[in-house]
């Protein structure tokens, strides 16, 4: 392991002064970085603890919520407001790793984890664009059951493997940055990026550009959704493919819909095909399965994740059964 200080910083201006050092890292509940830390995939010479920041969950004026970046993913999945107003997140959260890590990680660190790809963190032998640009990737004619259905490229395959993040692309939130030019705020479906052929860039983040919130906006029909993962194992496992998705129906027809895809690319994938193939229509399976295979239509199969494509289009049939089920 190389060495490395640390520092705690009091707020978001603290944690920028001392973050200005090359090589820095931010450190929330530290479950995925120090991972990264002991494998060498990450190696910064300066850790700056960001659990000091608000860990607040507030009303905002227009009916939202606005979400400290070191809330704990326990306290944002328990909170009553997100339970009864937004339950697709309170479920993909719930959903994720264990009670335990629940406890420790942050929502600032959830949203910028790294991927699972088992070669990204194979230091020993193992080639990897993400990890060593232009060295290659030796997923792609591995071992690919996890790995990316859309939006990959021929320099990474990997999958983006929060579940937090996959109802947060369909709630449409706005993360708050706070960098060196100032703050800023971006639409969450613009923080993840596909690979192209910079795979190493998760995000569209600049150096030492620190999240400070996440707001959710109001989105009274959200109070009607859900996240449903599909995974080898009932816990402790990373979705093979999620769905999260909120549904409104008048007379018989959908009014609104929000689906999000985890499991399938490089970031949290928005469904925005088959959302409007759905709009207006009858929420009935065969009207899902048909906006399922227009969704999935680019889909590109790897040797061992084909499956994916119709595990998702399947998932997303049963999903909105469910959803308007509760809705009717
Ligand atoms: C065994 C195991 C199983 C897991 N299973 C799942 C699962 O099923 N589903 C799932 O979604 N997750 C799973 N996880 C991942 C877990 O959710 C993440 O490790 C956790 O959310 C990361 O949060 P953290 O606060 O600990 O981040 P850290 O590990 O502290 O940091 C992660 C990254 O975020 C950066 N960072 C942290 N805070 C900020 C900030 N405010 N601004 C800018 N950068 C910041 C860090 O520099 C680092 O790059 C699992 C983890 C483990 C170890
Ligand atoms: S899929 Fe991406 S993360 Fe995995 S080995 Fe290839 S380049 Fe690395």
């Amino acid at each position: 392991m190389t060495p490395f200080t640390y520092a705690r910083a009091d707020d978001a201006a603290d944690a920028l002064r001392l973050g200005q050092a090359t090589a820095t890292a931010y450190l929330g509940g530290g479950t995925n970085l120090v991972d990264l830390i002991r494998e060498t995939v990450a190696r910064p010479a300066a850790l700056i603890d960001v659990t000091g920041l608000s860990n607040a969950i507030v009303e905002t004026q227009g009916g939202g919520l606005m979400i400290g970046a070191a809330v704990r993913n326990t306290a944002l999945a328990e909170h009553i407001g997100v339970r009864t107003r937004y339950p697709m997140l309170s479920r993909a959260i719930l959903a994720g790793a264990s009670a335990q890590i629940r406890n420790m990680a942050t929502v600032g660190g959830n949203m910028l984890q790294r991927t699972r790809c088992t070669y990204f963190y194979d230091t020993d032998g193992s080639r990897c664009n993400k990890r060593a640009p232009g060295s290659g990737c030796d997923a792609i004619e591995g071992f690919t059951r996890g790995h990316a259905i859309l939006g990959a490229s021929s320099a990474c395959v990997a999958t983006h493997p929060s579940d937090m993040c996959v109802a947060l692309a369909a709630l449409e939130a706005t993360v708050h940055l706070h960098g060196r030019g100032g703050a800023r705020t971006i639409p969450f479906a613009s923080l993840h990026r596909l690979p192209g052929d910079r795979p190493e860039f998760d995000t569209v983040l600049e150096p030492g550009e620190l999240i400070t919130a996440i707001e959710l906006p109001p989105l009274p029909f959200a109070a009607n959704s859900t996240y449903r993962k599909v995974r080898d194992r009932a816990s402790y496992a990373f979705a093979l493919v999620s769905i999260a998705a909120a549904l409104e129906l008048e007379d018989g027809r959908i009014k609104d819909v929000r689906i999000a895809l985890g499991g399938v690319a490089h970031r949290p994938w928005r469904a925005s095909k088959a959302e409007a193939m759905l709009l207006g229509g009858p929420a009935t399976a065969a009207a899902v399965h048909a906006a399922a295979v227009v969704e999935m239509a680019d889909a590109v199969a790897l040797r061992d994740n084909g499956f994916k494509i119709e595990l998702t289009k399947r998932t997303l049939v049963a999903v909105l059964g469910d959803l308007a089920g509760a809705a009717a």
